[in-house]
Protein backbone atom coordinates (compact mmCIF):
# COMPACT_ATOMS: atom_id res chain seq x y z
CA UNK A 1 0.00 0.00 0.00
CA UNK A 2 1.58 3.40 -1.01
CA UNK A 3 0.86 6.64 1.34
CA UNK A 4 -0.04 9.55 -1.27
CA UNK A 5 2.22 12.29 -1.72
CA UNK A 6 1.53 15.67 -2.20
CA UNK A 7 4.57 18.05 -2.88
CA UNK A 8 3.82 21.84 -3.44
CA UNK A 9 6.97 23.11 -5.73
CA UNK A 10 7.09 27.14 -4.71
CA UNK A 11 9.11 28.00 -7.19
CA UNK A 12 10.57 31.41 -7.57
CA UNK A 13 7.80 32.87 -5.79
CA UNK A 14 7.36 34.38 -2.16
CA UNK A 15 9.05 36.58 -0.34
CA UNK A 16 10.23 35.22 3.65
CA UNK A 17 6.47 37.41 4.92
CA UNK A 18 4.56 35.61 2.00
CA UNK A 19 6.18 32.12 2.69
CA UNK A 20 5.76 32.48 6.19
CA UNK A 21 1.89 33.61 5.65
CA UNK A 22 1.42 30.69 3.08
CA UNK A 23 2.89 27.94 5.46
CA UNK A 24 1.04 29.25 8.41
CA UNK A 25 -2.03 28.98 6.51
CA UNK A 26 -1.44 25.51 5.32
CA UNK A 27 -0.26 24.58 8.92
CA UNK A 28 -3.45 25.71 10.49
CA UNK A 29 -5.83 24.23 7.82
CA UNK A 30 -4.10 20.79 7.36
CA UNK A 31 -2.56 20.11 11.53
CA UNK A 32 -5.09 16.79 11.08
CA UNK A 33 -4.23 15.00 8.30
CA UNK A 34 -2.62 11.48 8.53
CA UNK A 35 -3.04 9.49 5.67
CA UNK A 36 -1.24 11.95 2.83
CA UNK A 37 2.45 13.01 3.24
CA UNK A 38 2.46 16.38 2.46
CA UNK A 39 5.68 18.81 1.76
CA UNK A 40 6.27 21.74 0.43
CA UNK A 41 9.42 23.53 -1.31
CA UNK A 42 10.29 27.04 -1.04
CA UNK A 43 12.98 29.09 -2.37
CA UNK A 44 16.46 28.42 -0.64
CA UNK A 45 16.24 31.72 1.41
CA UNK A 46 12.64 30.75 2.98
CA UNK A 47 13.47 27.10 3.90
CA UNK A 48 14.71 28.17 7.67
CA UNK A 49 11.16 30.58 8.19
CA UNK A 50 9.01 27.62 6.48
CA UNK A 51 10.31 24.80 8.84
CA UNK A 52 9.96 27.12 11.67
CA UNK A 53 6.51 28.23 10.74
CA UNK A 54 5.43 24.29 9.96
CA UNK A 55 6.91 23.02 13.31
CA UNK A 56 4.07 20.76 15.10
CA UNK A 57 2.25 19.87 11.42
CA UNK A 58 2.40 17.27 9.61
CA UNK A 59 3.62 19.30 6.36
CA UNK A 60 7.40 18.43 5.39
CA UNK A 61 9.99 20.91 3.62
CA UNK A 62 11.38 19.96 0.63
CA UNK A 63 14.25 22.26 -1.39
CA UNK A 64 14.26 22.62 -5.17
CA UNK A 65 17.33 21.77 -5.67
CA UNK A 66 21.11 20.73 -4.34
CA UNK A 67 24.65 20.37 -5.46
CA UNK A 68 25.98 16.71 -5.92
CA UNK A 69 28.83 17.25 -3.15
CA UNK A 70 28.46 17.82 0.62
CA UNK A 71 31.50 20.75 1.41
CA UNK A 72 33.66 22.21 -0.90
CA UNK A 73 34.99 24.78 -2.77
CA UNK A 74 31.69 25.11 -4.60
CA UNK A 75 30.75 28.99 -4.15
CA UNK A 76 26.70 29.51 -4.38
CA UNK A 77 26.16 25.87 -4.30
CA UNK A 78 23.92 24.45 -1.41
CA UNK A 79 24.54 20.63 -0.35
CA UNK A 80 22.49 17.94 0.63
CA UNK A 81 24.02 17.75 4.25
CA UNK A 82 22.86 21.34 4.45
CA UNK A 83 19.58 21.09 3.83
CA UNK A 84 18.93 18.34 5.96
CA UNK A 85 20.72 20.73 8.74
CA UNK A 86 18.12 23.64 7.78
CA UNK A 87 15.16 21.18 8.48
CA UNK A 88 14.71 19.70 4.72
CA UNK A 89 13.54 16.19 4.50
CA UNK A 90 13.49 15.46 0.45
CA UNK A 91 14.83 17.42 -2.50
CA UNK A 92 13.46 17.60 -5.85
CA UNK A 93 15.80 17.15 -8.48
CA UNK A 94 15.81 17.05 -12.43
CA UNK A 95 13.29 19.41 -12.58
CA UNK A 96 12.21 20.41 -16.35
CA UNK A 97 12.72 24.40 -16.02
CA UNK A 98 16.60 22.96 -14.95
CA UNK A 99 16.67 20.42 -17.55
CA UNK A 100 15.52 23.19 -19.96
CA UNK A 101 17.21 26.49 -18.80
CA UNK A 102 20.33 24.81 -16.83
CA UNK A 103 20.86 22.27 -19.29
CA UNK A 104 20.92 19.56 -16.55
CA UNK A 105 21.96 16.07 -17.83
CA UNK A 106 21.07 12.70 -16.76
CA UNK A 107 24.14 12.57 -15.05
CA UNK A 108 24.03 15.46 -13.16
CA UNK A 109 21.20 14.51 -12.00
CA UNK A 110 22.18 10.71 -11.02
CA UNK A 111 24.98 12.48 -9.00
CA UNK A 112 22.49 15.06 -7.05
CA UNK A 113 20.15 11.86 -6.22
CA UNK A 114 22.97 9.78 -4.54
CA UNK A 115 24.44 12.84 -2.87
CA UNK A 116 20.98 13.40 -1.72
CA UNK A 117 20.26 9.65 -0.47
CA UNK A 118 24.06 9.65 1.03
CA UNK A 119 22.61 12.48 3.42
CA UNK A 120 19.36 10.76 4.21
CA UNK A 121 17.09 13.06 2.05
CA UNK A 122 14.56 11.82 -0.19
CA UNK A 123 15.19 12.75 -3.96
CA UNK A 124 12.13 13.24 -6.21
CA UNK A 125 13.17 12.79 -9.83
CA UNK A 126 11.50 14.68 -12.03
CA UNK A 127 11.29 12.92 -15.63
CA UNK A 128 8.86 14.20 -18.68
CA UNK A 129 8.35 14.04 -22.30
CA UNK A 130 8.32 17.97 -24.41
CA UNK A 131 5.19 18.21 -26.95
CA UNK A 132 7.28 17.46 -29.36
CA UNK A 133 8.73 14.17 -28.37
CA UNK A 134 5.28 12.91 -27.67
CA UNK A 135 4.18 13.71 -30.99
CA UNK A 136 6.99 11.76 -32.81
CA UNK A 137 6.19 8.93 -30.47
CA UNK A 138 9.54 9.64 -28.73
CA UNK A 139 7.84 9.29 -25.15
CA UNK A 140 8.63 6.09 -23.89
CA UNK A 141 12.08 6.48 -24.87
CA UNK A 142 12.74 9.59 -23.30
CA UNK A 143 11.29 8.29 -19.98
CA UNK A 144 12.84 5.42 -20.25
CA UNK A 145 15.92 7.41 -20.41
CA UNK A 146 15.37 9.50 -18.38
CA UNK A 147 14.33 6.84 -15.33
CA UNK A 148 17.60 4.90 -15.86
CA UNK A 149 19.59 8.03 -16.20
CA UNK A 150 18.37 9.00 -13.28
CA UNK A 151 18.62 5.94 -11.12
CA UNK A 152 22.10 4.47 -12.24
CA UNK A 153 24.17 2.67 -10.29
CA UNK A 154 22.17 2.70 -7.06
CA UNK A 155 21.09 -0.21 -5.54
CA UNK A 156 17.40 -1.48 -5.05
CA UNK A 157 17.47 -0.58 -1.22
CA UNK A 158 18.63 3.29 -2.54
CA UNK A 159 15.84 2.69 -5.68
CA UNK A 160 12.95 2.21 -2.83
CA UNK A 161 14.05 5.89 -1.03
CA UNK A 162 13.53 7.71 -4.51
CA UNK A 163 10.08 9.45 -5.28
CA UNK A 164 9.74 9.72 -8.93
CA UNK A 165 7.67 12.76 -10.43
CA UNK A 166 6.26 12.53 -13.57
CA UNK A 167 5.52 15.93 -15.06
CA UNK A 168 5.03 16.00 -18.83
CA UNK A 169 6.73 19.25 -20.34
CA UNK A 170 3.33 20.26 -22.01
CA UNK A 171 1.64 20.37 -19.07
CA UNK A 172 3.75 22.19 -17.08
CA UNK A 173 2.57 25.78 -16.40
CA UNK A 174 0.40 25.86 -19.36
CA UNK A 175 -3.30 25.10 -17.70
CA UNK A 176 -3.17 21.98 -19.86
CA UNK A 177 -2.77 18.27 -17.81
CA UNK A 178 -2.65 15.05 -19.28
CA UNK A 179 -5.97 13.42 -19.27
CA UNK A 180 -6.54 10.86 -16.46
CA UNK A 181 -5.53 7.79 -19.34
CA UNK A 182 -2.65 9.73 -20.51
CA UNK A 183 -1.01 10.25 -17.14
CA UNK A 184 -1.74 6.10 -16.06
CA UNK A 185 -0.34 4.72 -18.73
CA UNK A 186 2.87 6.95 -17.96
CA UNK A 187 2.89 6.30 -14.50
CA UNK A 188 2.19 2.34 -15.35
CA UNK A 189 5.16 2.23 -18.06
CA UNK A 190 7.84 4.08 -15.79
CA UNK A 191 6.65 1.30 -12.65
CA UNK A 192 7.73 -1.22 -15.22
CA UNK A 193 11.09 0.75 -16.04
CA UNK A 194 11.41 1.04 -12.39
CA UNK A 195 11.01 -3.05 -11.91
CA UNK A 196 13.44 -3.52 -14.19
CA UNK A 197 16.24 -1.61 -12.35
CA UNK A 198 15.38 -3.18 -8.95
CA UNK A 199 12.53 -6.12 -8.26
CA UNK A 200 8.53 -6.21 -8.11
CA UNK A 201 8.37 -5.60 -4.68
CA UNK A 202 10.25 -2.45 -4.67
CA UNK A 203 8.27 -1.45 -8.09
CA UNK A 204 4.61 -1.69 -5.81
CA UNK A 205 6.60 0.20 -3.45
CA UNK A 206 7.13 3.27 -5.29
CA UNK A 207 5.50 6.24 -5.20
CA UNK A 208 5.39 8.52 -8.40
CA UNK A 209 3.49 11.41 -8.37
CA UNK A 210 1.44 13.26 -11.45
CA UNK A 211 2.92 16.75 -12.14
CA UNK A 212 1.54 19.47 -14.76
CA UNK A 213 -1.38 21.73 -14.05
CA UNK A 214 -2.67 19.82 -10.98
CA UNK A 215 -5.43 21.49 -9.81
CA UNK A 216 -8.63 21.39 -7.22
CA UNK A 217 -10.80 20.40 -10.55
CA UNK A 218 -8.63 17.55 -11.99
CA UNK A 219 -7.04 16.29 -8.86
CA UNK A 220 -9.35 14.05 -8.58
CA UNK A 221 -9.60 12.09 -11.74
CA UNK A 222 -5.77 11.99 -11.44
CA UNK A 223 -5.78 10.44 -7.70
CA UNK A 224 -7.59 7.84 -8.48
CA UNK A 225 -5.59 6.13 -11.40
CA UNK A 226 -3.97 3.07 -9.74
CA UNK A 227 -0.11 4.03 -10.25
CA UNK A 228 -0.77 7.69 -9.64
CA UNK A 229 0.55 8.41 -5.77
CA UNK A 230 0.05 11.60 -5.61
CA UNK A 231 1.11 14.88 -7.09
CA UNK A 232 3.78 17.60 -7.66
CA UNK A 233 1.93 21.42 -7.71
CA UNK A 234 3.15 23.96 -8.50
CA UNK A 235 0.80 27.07 -9.20
CA UNK A 236 -2.14 25.88 -7.45
CA UNK A 237 0.33 24.92 -4.54
CA UNK A 238 0.62 29.22 -4.12
CA UNK A 239 -2.67 29.36 -2.93
CA UNK A 240 -3.92 27.95 0.41
CA UNK A 241 -7.29 27.07 -0.67
CA UNK A 242 -6.48 25.37 -3.80
CA UNK A 243 -3.81 23.40 -2.37
CA UNK A 244 -5.48 22.17 0.78
CA UNK A 245 -8.54 21.08 -0.96
CA UNK A 246 -5.94 19.11 -3.52
CA UNK A 247 -4.80 17.62 -0.22
CA UNK A 248 -8.21 16.60 0.54
CA UNK A 249 -8.22 14.96 -3.08
CA UNK A 250 -11.47 12.16 -3.30
CA UNK A 251 -10.29 9.03 -1.55
C1 LIG B 1 5.77 22.05 -11.33
O1 LIG B 1 6.34 23.11 -11.22
O2 LIG B 1 6.36 21.02 -11.01
C2 LIG B 1 4.40 22.05 -11.84
C3 LIG B 1 3.84 20.89 -12.05
O3 LIG B 1 3.79 23.27 -12.06
P1 LIG B 1 2.24 23.54 -12.40
O4 LIG B 1 1.44 22.75 -11.37
O5 LIG B 1 2.06 25.00 -12.24
O6 LIG B 1 1.99 23.04 -13.76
Amino acid sequence: MRKPLIAGNWKLHKTLSESRALAAGLADNLSDVTDVDILVAPVFTAISTVVDALQGSPIAVAAQNCYPQQTGAYTGEVSPLLLQDAGCSAVIIGHSERRQLLNETNTLINQKVRTCLDAGLTPILCIGETLEQRNNDEMLEVLADQVTGGLIDLTPEQIQRVVIAYEPVWAIGTGVTATDDQAQDAHSFIRGMIQGLSNQEIAAGCRILYGGSVKPDNVDGLLAQDDIDGALVGGASLKVEDFIRIVHFKR
